[in-house]
């Protein structure tokens, strides 16, 4: 049996941590018991070596209540999930900070508002190559406009298949789940694997118990071990069953969940039984960001906690309106000229090559152009 001298660094984490023994005081390197035996990649899978220098880099994103992760590898982008609706300038201002213009993957990992919401701005800002969700279809304005969004690029959300895989940069991503249907909304989530080099990381949405059971029983416990795990439902009881995570057998599990959400989440025997397995866990309440980097052997995290400027409150002053609906346009973008118009404009483009801002800041914190003739 390979056994993976696999180490796990906690970097000095750049954060004020509200909760510092949460989030930097861990331990330098994790005790070789706690190193997973195989890099269990699944069936599908080859656990190439990383290729000459490159990272791989999954920063998961403090959007509270909410879920978000954007992974980078190579020249290659992914965002799994976008918040709520509110969030959807925070998380355009972080793909534009980070230099993205175009994402070659944007997954919605099911319909529910939290994760589905902001997608709307990350898709206002980049181009997606491809868009996936487990339904292309759900009763919501959240789920809706992140179907407008995606349509007005031309796209059509697809539904991936369990088993189908593709690669990032140099990683490979496996769509694991969902491996049947189910009525519950939470149960449909995508299940996504990222595997690079040796080590892997496991995005389960909200994915609750009675999925975790028919997806062990779909792939065997092997093919869900990973070094990272995206704590499901937000670290809610209803999820994280003991099976499943002695499946996975995580080092290093992120919780993205709000501080003081109404839900209690994260349940604290949720957190008991990643205790008991020996994870790691970061909480997107105490850390902020939660960021994750492989180098193919070796898994640095770092924390960031956005400096708000009301306590409490993100650290993005950006208003949640920069994504305008169709019906308060302000503003009327063209996606592909970048020029934003009034709505009186002679000059206005086709229906479906537009976008809707808000306000002019919006137009132009989305690097769109005032248009000469209306002067906006
Ligand atoms: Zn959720
Ligand atoms: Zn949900």
């Amino acid at each position: 049996m390979t056994h993976f001298s696999k180490r796990f660094k906690a970097a000095a984490a750049l954060a004020l941590c509200a909760v510092l023994a949460a989030c930097s005081s861990l331990p330098a390197s994790l005790p070789s018991s706690a190193t997973p035996e195989s890099s269990a990649a699944p069936a599908s899978s080859s656990s190439a070596p990383a290729a000459g220098g490159e990272l791989l880099t999954v920063r998961f994103l403090d959007v509270g209540q909410a879920d978000s992760a954007l992974i980078r590898c190579g020249d290659d982008a992914m965002l799994i999930d976008g918040g709520n609706a509110a969030d959807s300038s925070l998380v355009a201002s972080v793909l534009q900070n980070e230099g993205l213009d175009t994402l070659d993957v944007v997954a919605a990992t099911h319909a529910h508002e939290d994760h589905v919401g902001g997608l709307s701005g990350a898709l206002n800002v980049c181009t997606a190559q491809r868009v996936i969700a487990p339904v292309t279809q759900y009763d919501s304005q959240a789920f809706s406009d992140f179907v407008r969004y995606t349509e007005a690029q031309g796209l059509s959300v697809e539904v991936p298949a369990a088993g189908d895989t593709f690669s990032l940069g140099g990683a490979q991503v496996t769509v694991l789940g969902p491996v049947q249907e189910y009525d519950d909304t939470n149960n449909t989530s995508l299940v996504l694997r990222v595997d690079f080099g040796s080590t892997s990381f496991l995005f389960t949405g909200d994915m609750e118990r009675g999925a975790e059971e028919d997806l062990l029983a779909q792939w065997g416990e092997e093919a869900l071990r990973a070094d990272v795990l995206k704590v499901g439902h937000h670290g809610s009881d209803t999820s994280t069953s003991y099976p499943f995570l002695r499946a996975v057998m995580p080092q290093i599990a992120v919780i993205s969940v709000g501080a003081g959400n109404s839900y209690g989440h994260p349940d604290d025997a949720v957190l008991s039984r990643l205790s008991d397995e020996g994870a790691a866990v970061y909480r997107t309440d105490e850390c902020g960001d939660v960021t994750v980097v492989s180098d193919g052997e070796t898994l640095t995290v770092t924390t960031q906690k956005h400096t708000a400027p009301d306590a409490g409150a993100s650290s993005f002053p950006a208003s949640s309106a920069s994504v305008a609906s169709a019906d308060e346009e302000s503003y009327i973008g063209n996606l592909n000229s970048k020029k934003f118009h009034l709505p009186s404009c002679s000059s206005l483009p086709r229906e479906d090559n537009r976008i809707y801002f808000a306000t002019r800041d919006a137009a132009v914190e989305a690097g769109y152009t005032p248009c000469g003739l209306c002067n906006p």
